[in-house]
């Protein structure tokens, strides 16, 4: 028995120093099969004791066995930990992960947003999902008015509507400041049912207003002036046409020049085939409506104000010149377009 112990005790000592000698993958499997394996220690011990004479040698080998495969697994792990540690070769290049950047449209309302806040309009959120009285009632635009059909108009029930233009902002506005001035902008999606290459049901608009008193169409054209030279250019002209809408009074389309004839209408005497004559459609603007000031709780005596409505995706086309098969793909999640910009 003594000299069984003795064998024992030298495997012990012989896994010890072995352990502490390892410094490969290579090395620590041969090991492995060294104590472990078919042919390796321990199982020569099983075949060359006598075990079926003395019922304790299998369980002392087995105590053994079992102490040699907890050692084993320490090893492996501080072993995988060493060789990580070691096999980082500093001088390589690092592996830059993806990298994602901020989207055409966010780029534009980001942009158009610092315009404004340069002139201290401040930008709020207002609902998109709206309740009537905000969206049109409140707006002054009557019952049999387009902008309350649901032919064009989400509606999601009687009196809730996904808000197909920005100036619900408006009214909130009003009702937040009690008193003016207020000079704000409420940039965000709005919803009309359409859809073809020109048009996606979900596109942006940015609505600016300012009341205070003795605001006049001269502030609104200073305004617009100040945006459309900024997000444009210095080069850009600004006109008003007189329009009609319900909320605003007197009403304007805006129409900026245009920068592939310089607001000529012409490139070498042939027709331009940008613009109109030399001029782009911004969108819709005008003194706010007293009606429009009476329902948001301001006396139209005392105050007055403007506000205009314009398309993000709009003045993004027209200033970056961007021309696209199909307007949807702003919208996709196609990557190969998206990684362009
Ligand atoms: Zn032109």
């Amino acid at each position: 028995m003594e000299t069984i112990e003795n064998r024992l005790k030298d495997i012990r000592h012989d896994l010890d120093h072995d352990l502490s000698n390892i410094h490969s993958q290579e090395e620590f499997d041969q090991l492995k099969i060294k104590f472990l394996g078919r042919q390796g220690l321990i199982n020569t011990l099983f075949k060359t004791l006598p075990i079926k004479d003395n019922p304790e040698i299998p369980k002392l080998i087995n105590i053994l066995k079992s102490e040699i495969e907890v050692k084993i697994d320490q090893k492996s792990l501080s072993l995988s930990q060493e060789l990580r540690t070691t096999s980082i070769d500093v001088t390589l290049p690092g592996i830059n992960p993806p990298q994602g950047s901020v989207h055409l449209i966010t780029q534009a309302i980001e942009e158009i947003e610092n315009i404004f806040a340069r002139l201290g309009f401040i930008r709020r959120r207002y609902p998109e999902v709206d309740t009537d009285w905000y969206y049109a009632e409140g707006l002054n635009i009557p019952k049999d008015h387009p902008a309350r059909d649901d032919q064009e108009t989400f509606y999601l029930d009687k009196n809730i509507v996904l808000t197909a233009h920005t100036s619900n902002g408006q009214l909130h506005e009003m009702e937040l400041m009690k008193h003016p001035p207020i000079k704000m902008t409420n940039i965000g999606k709005t919803y009309r049912r359409q859809t073809d290459a020109t048009h996606n049901p979900m596109f942006h608009q940015f609505e600016g207003l300012l009341i205070d008193k003795d605001i006049s169409i001269t502030h609104l054209i200073g305004v617009t002036e100040y945006f459309v030279k900024s997000y444009f250019g210095l080069d850009r002209e600004v006109r008003l046409r007189p329009h009609h809408f319900q909320f605003t009074e007197p009403s304007f389309e805006i129409d900026i020049s245009c920068d592939i004839c310089q607001g000529k209408g012409k490139i070498n005497d042939k027709r331009c085939k940008i613009c109109k004559s030399g001029w782009l459609e911004l969108g819709g603007a005008g003194m706010v409506h007293p009606n429009v000031l009476r329902n948001g709780g301001i006396d139209p005596e005392k105050y007055s104000g403007f506000a205009f409505g314009w398309g993000v995706e709009r003045v993004l086309m027209m200033k970056s010149g961007l021309k696209l098969p199909d307007l949807r793909q702003l919208f996709s999640d196609d990557l190969r377009f998206l990684k362009q910009f």
